[in-house]
């Protein structure tokens, strides 16, 4: 197998969430690495995998379902990306975790397909901290009635927080929209909703997963960091 630098890439990655880490006072093992696999072929994620990675995002079924069929688990599986509603079944069969819950509809049709399949899924509720139309996520000031809605349901368990925050060249200005995160987090878990767990809180890709790791991420998302550029989305 060809050396393209995946797991010096991963190495690089490991150390700078470690002194990220130790610049905010926490152990790096509070913190899960994630590889952004989208558009990634599966000989390259094999690489990842043997240089230790655990735990991959996905964010389209359709690509998903060929790999993850294919190289199976472990490793972890996380869905990342917008999920349809008719789409649930697919991403109850194939993934450990779904991030990116951001209505009750999908809930709903999550826990019909969990219990169908006999098991409890584990999910995050994606929030949309920056207000772009563009993106998908719940308004933060929506997320608790959100989450007070979906606690109940039998098959679903609610495990933290997810968000994309919108781009900047300076990773700094990404700083406040990271730490309303972590706020709303507190916030929720001072609730003390029934089978709701506020451990995880993912957020921090590429470009700024520092500042991310110093504002409380417990899993950073890294896809061109670890994988180089992508070609097409
Ligand atoms: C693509 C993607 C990432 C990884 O982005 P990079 O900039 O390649 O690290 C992380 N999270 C989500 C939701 C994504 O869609």
């Amino acid at each position: 197998m060809t050396d393209d630098g995946i797991k010096s890439k991963i190495q690089i990655v490991r150390s700078r969430i470690a002194e990220a880490a130790a610049r905010s006072g926490r152990r790096p093992s509070e913190i899960r690495l994630m590889a952004v696999t989208k558009t990634v072929e599966e000989n390259r994620i094999r690489q990842a995998l043997e240089a230790g990675i655990d735990l991959c995002g996905e964010n389209y079924i359709q690509e998903s379902r060929i790999k993850i069929e294919s190289i199976g688990h472990p490793p972890q599986w996380h869905m990342i990306g917008h999920l349809q509603t008719n789409k649930a079944k697919y991403a109850v069969r194939l993934f450990d975790m779904v991030e990116s819950v951001d209505r009750f509809e999908l809930a709903v049709e999550l826990d019909r397909r969990a219990g169908g399949a006999g098991r409890v899924l584990p999910i995050l509720i994606e929030v949309n901290s920056g207000g772009e139309l563009t993106k998908s996520g719940i308004p933060p000031e929506e997320a608790i009635d959100l989450i007070r809605r979906i606690a109940p349901l039998e098959h679903l368990a609610i495990s933290g927080l997810m968000t994309m925050p919108p781009w900047f060249d300076d990773p700094e200005e990404a700083r406040p929209f990271f730490s309303a995160l972590r706020t709303l987090r507190d916030r929720i878990a001072a609730e003390e909703f029934d089978r709701v767990a506020m451990t995880e809180l993912s957020m921090g890709m590429t470009d700024d997963f520092e500042v991310a790791v110093e504002e409380g991420a417990t899993i950073v998302r890294v896809g061109r960091g670890i994988f180089g550029e992508r070609t097409g989305r």
